[in-house]
């Protein structure tokens, strides 16, 4: 088994007093390069723990974490550190934006992060946020607030963006259209996006559906393979 990302046995326990609670596993899978992918579970099934495990947020209790071939469960703070400037955009349910700064400012901070320019202005366009420039957080609707975060995530150019549950706190049209620009990121750049959430209907678009309960994995479903995955349109499976 070989992909882009390969997680091999992992395991992530919590220990409260006498009890182990293992938050997921055993988890086996792989996701290649440009794949969308969805998790989907209930709440409390271990989402969570596995995207901050892929995301470097975490530690693994025991197994192992292949990006691009490299095992991220070996990786020093330092190293995570520079793994998760570099190679992951996170997109959360509330958005993370800093309050007291403009959406442009927002992405103009991760040049800190990454230590190089980048062209935010540009990433805002893209998203059809040119109107938007120097608004604060306060003074954007819910799914503005989201195309903020998605620019923020994207002006990195990761390879992979993981989304926790990114259409929770969204209204269901506005919902689908985070979901369609996700599509559409995912199939023109090639990246990896993997989304976490309990909405069904976001899984009728995936590649391939992780569906985890109690934190183990109890399918996998992969979309037929028909050559033409990339001609899907994404509004026509949401509406
Ligand atoms: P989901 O995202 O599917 O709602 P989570 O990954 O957040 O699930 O949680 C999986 C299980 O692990 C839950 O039972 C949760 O209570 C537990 N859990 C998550 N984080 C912690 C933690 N920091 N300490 C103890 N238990 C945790």
């Amino acid at each position: 088994m070989s992909g882009f990302i390969e997680f091999q046995n992992v395991t992530k326990e919590y220990i409260n007093g006498d009890e182990v609670l293992k938050a997921v596993n055993n988890l086996n899978f792989t996701i290649d390069k440009g794949e969308f992918v969805v998790i989907l579970g209930p709440s409390g099934s271990g989402k969570s723990t596995l995207l901050n495990l892929l995301g470097g947020l975490d530690h693994v209790s025991s197994g192992n974490i292949m990006v691009n071939s490299h095992d991220i469960t070996g990786y020093s703070d330092n190293d995570l550190t520079e793994y998760r400037a570099h190679e992951v955009g996170f997109i959360f349910q509330f958005y993370n934006l800093i309050p007291n700064l403009t959406a442009l400012e927002n992405l103009e901070l991760i040049s800190d992060v990454i230590g190089r320019k980048i062209d935010g202005k540009s990433m805002l366009d893209r998203l059809n946020l040119t109107e938007h420039y120097h608004n604060f957080p306060s003074e954007l609707s819910g799914g503005e607030q989201q195309r903020v975060s998605i620019a923020r995530a994207l002006v990195k150019n990761p390879n992979m963006l993981l989304c926790d549950e990114p259409t929770g706190a969204l209204d269901s049209n506005t919902g689908d259209m985070v979901i369609e620009l996700l599509y559409d990121i995912c199939k023109n750049n090639k990246t990896t996006v993997i989304i976490v959430t309990h909405n069904e209907d976001i899984a009728s678009l995936a590649d391939k559906v992780i569906h985890l309960k109690n934190g183990i994995i109890e399918s996998i479903d992969t979309k037929l393979d028909d050559g033409n995955a990339d001609s899907i349109d994404a509004e026509e499976v949401l509406s």
